[in-house]
């Protein structure tokens, strides 16, 4: 069975991106404009708190999905601070023409002026929101029940414990890389954490975003664009394809590599991509299966047998870089081994 297919075609993502709509510096048109010379084919554009339908910018190479990014603060007045934790959510529509606005605070309305908000289309409690596991439940809830594929955002930057991702249901995916936290700190790289929530037997996959602001230009050392992207597989181009990608786990994160297939039979496993220095199988050991390139040379396939007590499958390579790409894991039950 294939976990990357080399049947079905890649494309190129940014699931995670502010505009002038929110505090971003680039227009949604000058993002495309961006993305599309670099290779992308789609693009969500998840202002902060602004639900927004861009699907205007769509012809037959390039398709924006539909979403927002949602926040919950401990200060019910929603005040940033550095050192308090906070939870980021990604919400991508279902269908393009969905700008619900999830749990209406004010608070946390900042980046839209009183008229809009009051043509917002709501649904869900419009109590202040509340920094607790119950509330956030509720939250998640509300835009699953309202038409919205649901993700976990920078977990390193947003100080929260492992105990409170393990403990919020119903997100699909988390970013395995946010290029925007990782040019900050070098640590919003959460392969550490992933398997830690797959050791726990947390259902959720990965995928991954530069969540840009563009501050810098693009030849700038500083620039947020670029650094981690998501690809979707799929046999068509179409809003419905890309959607049902990922929320079926048909996707993988990357900062550089690309896979070209992953399949297994029986208990082995067999790895294309593209020129990398190291290949790893994580299953949820002490001891990953892993292969390194020698000195001045690369890999570009492996094979490994995968033990039987293996927890889950999850495959990561690493180029010359240091820069990773990752399949999300794959549990027993989903592999026939
Ligand atoms: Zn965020
Ligand atoms: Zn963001």
């Amino acid at each position: 069975m294939f976990l990357i297919s080399p049947h079905k075609k890649q494309f190129k993502a940014n699931l995670h991106c502010h505009s002038t709509f929110s505090d971003g510096k680039k227009t949604p048109q000058e993002l495309k404009e961006m993305y599309r010379k670099k290779g992308y084919s789609v693009l969500a554009i998840t202002d902060h708190d602004v639900p927004k339908n861009h699907s205007y910018l769509n012809d037959e190479n390039f398709l924006t999905i539909t979403g927002y990014e949602g926040y919950v603060r401990p200060d019910p007045s929603a005040k940033f601070d550095v050192y308090a934790p906070e939870i980021h959510v990604n919400f991508f529509a279902r269908q393009p023409d969905n700008e619900t606005m999830i749990c209406y605070d004010p608070a946390y309305c900042q980046f839209m002026k009183k008229e809009e908000q009051a043509k917002l289309v709501r649904a869900g409690s419009e109590r202040p929101r509340e920094y607790t596991h119950a509330y956030v439940n509720e939250y998640i809830q509300t835009a699953r029940d309202n038409g919205y594929l649901v993700a976990y955002n920078h977990p390193y930057w947003s100080m929260e414990k492992e105990e409170d991702i393990l403990a919020y249901e119903g997100c699909f995916s988390i970013e395995m890389c946010n290029y925007g936290s990782y040019l900050m700190s070098r640590l919003e790289y959460n392969g550490a954490l992933y398997d830690k929530l797959l050791v726990a037997g947390k259902r959720i996959f990965c995928h991954a975003g530069d969540d840009n602001h563009n501050f810098f230009p693009e030849d700038h050392p500083r620039c947020d664009s670029f650094g981690a992207y998501t690809m979707l597989l799929a046999e068509d181009f179409t809003y419905e394809a890309m959607i049902h990608a990922m929320e079926t786990g048909e996707m993988y994160s990357s900062m550089g590599p690309r896979f070209h297939e992953v399949s297994m039979e029986g208990n082995r496993i067999h790895i294309e991509c593209s020129e990398v220095g190291s290949i790893y199988v994580f299953t949820g050991s002490k001891r990953p299966c892993r292969i390194h390139a020698a000195q001045g040379e690369v890999l570009t396939s492996a094979d490994f047998e995968i033990d039987d007590r293996a927890r889950y499958v999850r495959v990561s390579v690493v180029d010359a870089y240091g820069n990773a790409a990752d399949t999300r894991g794959f549990f027993r039950d989903e592999l026939e081994f």
